[in-house]
């Protein structure tokens, strides 16, 4: 009898796999449909060496003291501020836009009062600022949201983006200095010995007892547990009783090339031409040395493992009565991306799991010998 079951080894399962067994010191099966352990956060060396991430980039950023704190217990950190650029009109722009952006694009000396007159002239009024749309409109206006982003968006979500929330184009920032940071966040870090390291040791606790390739479905009778935390997808735990939530799928399409570098950048996006939203060259995020590079290609889908909640008011409706579902279910905790149906950050999970592990810890009195 395990005193815990947890179902599913990315950040969210494994942060409360850890508290659980060191804090509380009861057992814990982590299981993962998976063979591996770090959910889309798994990293590991392709064939040629070169550390890659399966699931398509990773970069570390928060501004959260506490979530740094915790997650430097498992690992030391490499410093890495990630820049994109993007492939509009034939030239590669730095992305969010700023200064440099509009002055190469347009081939202009725009100082930084210039360009806030500049997006003054040129933005859209909105009444409400409710879409996906709004947000970019309102802000820079239509052609440069035409070039930036609205292409990337219908091929990243398969939907426009005036049927998308606010939040999802909300995530990048449009700036009127030169700042070509994609993240503008006090912690820009990368694990130093990746990731999958960094989960092998918070796991490394004789406590916990590790399960892949195991589906939740196979398991659920027969394996006996005291209560559990799930981070799947929440429709699927109640045999999509109300109906399917849409995620967001990719295909990831990696490849080693005989150069030692293919791209001036780690990302550069595509949002005019090309299937795939975006090309990942890895060296930049982990400084390693090759005569060799590994990239990986994104090509959006509905099929395939679900990667990404999508933000739109019916969808949230939908999660809502799944979340009430899910209110009912005692000795059970949801939490992460996939369980909570937000498009949350590595950050924002850990400070999830953070959270739920606060709320266990005062709601139960802890049954484990030290
Ligand atoms: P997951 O990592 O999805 O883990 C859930 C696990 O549960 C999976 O391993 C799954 O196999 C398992 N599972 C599900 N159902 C079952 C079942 N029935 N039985 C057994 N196992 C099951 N965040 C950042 O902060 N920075 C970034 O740069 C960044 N880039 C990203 C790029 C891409 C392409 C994607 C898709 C996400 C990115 N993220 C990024 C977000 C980040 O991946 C998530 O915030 C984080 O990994 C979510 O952790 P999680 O534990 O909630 O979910
Ligand atoms: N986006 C865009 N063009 C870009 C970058 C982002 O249209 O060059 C939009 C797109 O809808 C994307 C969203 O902004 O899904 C959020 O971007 P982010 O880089 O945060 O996406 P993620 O890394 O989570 O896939």
């Amino acid at each position: 009898m395990f005193d815990w079951l947890i179902v599913g080894a990315g950040f969210a399962g494994s942060v409360l796999a850890e508290r659980i067994a060191s804090q509380r010191h009861e057992s814990v099966l982590l299981i993962d449909r998976r063979n591996h352990i770090g959910g889309n956060a798994y990293d590991c060396y392709d064939e040629a060496g070169i550390l890659v991430h399966r699931y398509g980039p990773h970069i570390f950023h928060t501004n959260a003291r506490s979530i740094i704190d915790y997650l430097s217990q498992f690992t030391e950190w490499r410093p890495y501020e990630h820049r994109v650029l993007s492939s509009v009109d034939g030239k590669l722009l730095p992305i969010p836009i700023n200064l440099d952006t509009i002055n190469r694009l347009y081939d202009l000396e725009l100082t930084p009062e210039q360009l806030e007159e500049f997006f003054a002239s040129r933005r859209e009024t909105v009444e409400e600022v409710r879409t996906a749309e709004d947000v970019v409109v309102s802000t820079v206006g239509r052609e440069l949201y035409e070039k930036f982003f609205r292409g990337y968006t219908r091929k990243q979500w398969g939907v426009d983006p005036a049927q998308l929330s606010k939040s999802v184009t909300a995530r990048v920032p449009t700036r009127t200095n030169r700042d070509d940071r994609y993240f503008g966040d006090t912690f820009q870090n990368m694990p130093a010995g990746g990731y999958t390291r960094m989960f092998q040791r918070m796991l490394d606790n004789p406590r916990i007892k590790i399960m892949l390739q195991t589906d939740y479905r196979e398991i659920r009778d027969k394996i006996p547990f005291q209560r559990m935390i799930y981070t799947g997808p929440i429709d699927e735990y109640f045999d999509w009783s109300l109906g399917r939530l849409p995620y967001r799928s990719l295909r990831f399409e990696h490849a080693t090339l005989d150069c030692e570098q293919f791209q001036p950048v780690a990302v550069v996006n595509y949002p005019q031409t090309e299937n795939y939203t975006r090309i990942t060259e890895y060296k930049h995020l982990t400084g390693q040395q090759s005569p060799k590079t590994s990239l990986t290609y994104e090509f959006p889908t509905d099929i395939g493992d679900p990667y990404y909640p999508v933000p739109r008011a019916e969808n949230e409706a939908l999660y809502k009565r799944y979340e009430a579902l899910a209110a009912a279910c005692s000795d059970v905790w949801f939490v992460g991306r996939l369980a909570t149906y937000r498009y949350y950050n590595m950050d924002q999970v850990v400070g999830q799991a953070l959270a739920t592990f606060a709320r266990i810890q005062q709601s139960l009195p802890a049954t484990g010998t030290v």
